[in-house]
């Protein structure tokens, strides 16, 4: 008898096999299969009309084959069929189509999925490439597949992606698959009256007009006719509703607990009496902003409770975060505490020491009479500095200690550390983000982590729902708007002339290239090049047209994807220093230089002894020379635009008028467009948030794992913002004032549940 607990190897059709092949996609049981929800739905009771189809809609429609054909072209064996429905038809083709060839039969009925283009040829006035297609059971079917033609016709029918691997008798798992073995799942559990454990209090579900879960499981499989299509395909039927929620308030109630239990935690009670606010206020060099006097307002008030600090400290490229996090720092070393500054990558950690030294140079501690001490540590360190580096941390030599990851690692351990900055968080998993606050000794430190990333604040509350939140929404005065523009690099020659007269007035230039040499392999910063690619590779391919003309010899067929030549940094600095550069002060900069150069490069640009600076995206995140005002970014076409948004943010950081220039290569997808589009429009990182969020969805936008973003089984963060806020809303009541009209033993099971399950699934457990 099957429950929701059965092993999913036991379910008809499956097996052994199959379920090895389940499993590699987290499907083990029934219960994980049942959430194993249809992408789309088909209307096949109530099939479109061919003749009321639009062009260039995704469309299924449902007709009878009226004829095929394997030609052979140019571009390889091009399968073609025609689909008829009364007078009207359809054409459909298929590439690389041989395997179609003894497919269909004429007059079979079949469904087809795919874009309606308009067509001129006799077929009929549309047609479809590569359309997904189920062939349809004949009226009257017998045998085994029999009891299985009314899951394929006259009804709503779901459709599934692939869980992937394939039945024993190798055949794939299709849809057709998904749906017969979740149908009889369904059968199995009535027929044994298994009801799925009901997971949300009766009374919250009535409140909020939600079904029960394996009702709303099995009104999403197989939905009742006469269930709206719109509301089927946008996931929000009632059925899907419910699941989401259900979803979304374990999530929020884990969060609620985990801040609960901080607030439980022992942590410094910093002062901040008079010497502590002189020292803070000596350091500054300048008038803080309103925002940023805010913003160390909300931080101080943290620091000076027991219990630990856990903030997140919000604001755009340029908004100026590390002197805030300098003073924070400051009011816990005149604590007598140490703080740590942890930075993602060497150059910034070095940049932030240098800086801290010169901040802190001219100055006493107030409270030692003394300098301050000030220690860095990096991975590219000999052995023996480091070593030295790690003493004066560990004998409380050191006041600030400043870092790359190098700093968690197990080797070091600080004498009594008060406070850790993480700087541009996103680049961190969260597992390191937590290893510094967990450095034994009596009390947790306090935490402050930064972030450039404007994340859309509901969503800040669910990806840091752990942390408090304060953002720094105002730059600091005197800066002039960034001029941005795009061009197609056939321009290249105006745009080299337009960096040499900035030069000769005086200022720097960045050109940012996405590519360290012509190869690709191998190259750090390329990651997210690949993650443009896999996104546009997923929007529609237009292919070529293909000859019909019969060749002699049929090549080797494929869908054209021409390799693009990429400019890469190392060739045009040879290009440029030789060209149309000749005579500058160029230098190079990118991931496989060593430290040590990468170190004098960098100071060499700082310093004005460099005036372009031909980089990779290394120079991605916080470096700061104010003269500085070109930005040129080759190849922006193949950026992702938090990435432009941060390499723009470059420039712009002094009183001179700034520019960035987006050069494009040949081919510009529709997204990339978009992606220019907005650069040019608007320098507001929310808004390219919201974009980028869009274009890329929650998972690569956050980098899922790495960033410790929950994996969701049915919610989508940026299509259920709202259900979302009601999940808080909701979590936050139930676990602050109880409803009365829910039992004893109902929350006790919520909170069991949300022990036993989901805390570990969304990485919720206390590491
Ligand atoms: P980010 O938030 O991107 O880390 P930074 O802290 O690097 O920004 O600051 C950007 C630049 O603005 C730096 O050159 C910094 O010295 C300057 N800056 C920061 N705050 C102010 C201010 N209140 N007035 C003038 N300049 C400021
Ligand atoms: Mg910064």
């Amino acid at each position: 008898m099957l429950e929701l607990s059965t092993s999913i190897k036991f379910v008809k059709r499956v097996g052994e096999r199959v379920a090895e092949g389940l499993a590699r996609r987290g499907v083990e049981t029934v219960e994980d299969l049942l959430y194993h929800l249809p992408f789309r739905y088909e209307d096949r009771l109530n099939p479109v009309l061919m003749s009321e189809l639009v062009a260039g809609t995704m469309s299924s429609v449902i007709g009878e084959v009226r004829g095929s054909v394997l030609l052979t072209t140019r571009g390889g064996p091009l399968f073609e069929m025609t689909v008829g429905q009364g007078l009207t038809s359809l054409k459909c083709m298929w590439f690389n189509g041989t395997y179609l060839k003894d497919k269909f039969k004429l007059g079979q009925m079949v469904a087809l999925y795919g874009k309606l283009e308009a067509s001129r040829s006799s077929a009929g006035r549309f047609k479809m490439i590569q359309p997904q297609f189920e062939i349809l059971p004949a009226p009257g079917t017998t045998g085994p597949d029999a009891e299985f033609a009314m899951l394929e016709m006259g009804r709503i029918v779901p459709i599934y992606e692939s869980l992937g691997g394939t039945t024993p008798w190798g055949a794939k798992l299709t849809s057709k698959w998904t749906r017969r073995v979740m149908w009889s799942v369904f059968e199995e559990l009535t027929e044994g009256n298994i009801e799925a454990q009901e997971t949300l209090p009766s009374a919250l579900r009535q409140r909020l007009a939600m079904p029960g879960r394996m009702q709303a499981l099995r009104s999403i499989h197989f939905p009742e006719a006469g269930t709206p299509m719109v509301e089927l395909m946008s996931a929000a039927t009632s059925g899907h509703r419910r699941l989401i929620f259900e979803e979304l308030f374990y999530l929020e109630l884990g969060l609620e607990l985990k801040r609960r239990r901080m607030r439980e935690r022992e942590g410094t009670a910093f002062v901040t009496d008079a010497t502590v606010r002189q020292a803070i206020k000596q350091v500054l060099p300048f008038h803080p902003t309103t925002a940023q006097k805010r913003v160390l307002g909300e931080i101080v008030s943290d620091m000076r409770q027991p219990q630990p600090m856990r903030r997140l400290l919000q604001g755009d490229v340029g908004s100026g975060k590390t002197i805030v996090a300098m003073q924070a720092a400051l009011v816990a070393i005149e604590n007598g505490y140490q703080a740590a500054l942890m930075a993602p990558t060497e150059i910034l950690a070095t940049q932030h020491y240098l800086s801290a030294r010169k901040l802190l140079a001219e100055v006493l501690s107030p409270r030692t009479g003394k300098p301050y001490r000030v220690t860095l540590l990096t991975g590219s360190l000999d052995e023996a500095m480091k070593r030295e580096a790690r003493g004066r941390i560990y004998r409380g030599e050191t006041d600030l200690a400043i870092g790359t990851h190098a700093l968690i690692e197990d080797k070091v351990d600080f004498d009594n550390l008060g406070l850790v900055i993480v700087d541009e968080q996103h680049r961190f998993g969260v597992q390191q983000r937590f290893k510094l606050m967990k450095k034994p000794g009596a009390l947790d430190p306090d935490v402050l982590v930064m972030t450039a990333t404007p994340i859309p604040r509901t969503l800040a509350l669910t990806l840091y729902g752990d942390l408090d939140v304060s953002v720094i929404d105002e730059l600091p005065p005197g800066r002039t708007p960034i001029v941005t523009r795009q061009t197609s690099d056939q321009r290249a020659e105006e745009v080299w002339a337009f960096v040499r007269k900035q030069v000769g007035l005086g200022r720097q230039a960045y050109l940012v290239y996405p590519v360290i040499e012509g190869a690709k392999d191998d190259q750090p910063e390329l990651d997210f090049a690949h993650d443009v690619e896999r996104i546009e590779a997923s929007a529609t391919v237009k292919p070529k047209r293909v000859s019909k003309k019969v060749a002699a010899k049929p090549k080797q067929a494929k869908l054209p994807t021409p390799k693009q030549e990429l400019r890469s940094a190392t060739a045009m600095f040879d290009e440029l220093r030789n060209g149309a550069l000749a005579g500058l002060r160029l230098g190079l900069l990118h991931g496989r230089l060593s430290s040590d150069d990468k170190e004098v490069t960098m100071n060499r640009f700082k310093r004005g002894e460099i005036d372009v600076l031909i980089a990779t995206t290394v120079i991605e995140v916080g470096v700061d020379v104010p003269n500085a005002s070109v930005m040129v970014i080759e190849h922006a076409e193949r950026f992702g635009l938090a990435q432009m948004h941060q390499l723009r943010g470059r420039v712009g950081r002094g009183a001179a008028k700034s520019f960035c220039i987006l050069m494009t290569g040949p081919r510009v997808s529709e997204q990339a467009e978009a992606r220019l589009e907005a650069m040019v429009r608007t320098q507001n990182g929310f808004e390219l948030a919201e974009l980028d969020l869009q274009q890329r969805g929650p998972g690569e936008f956050f980098g899922t794992r790495q960033a410790g973003m929950p994996e969701f089984r049915v919610a989508n963060l940026l299509r259920d913002r709202a259900l979302l806020e009601l999940a808080k809303l909701e979590a936050a009541r139930f676990a602050l004032e109880p409803d009365p009209a829910i039992s004893k033993v109902e929350s006790d099971a919520v909170w069991s549940r949300l022990r036993h399950q989901w805390q570990r699934r969304y990485g919720l457990v206390e590491a």
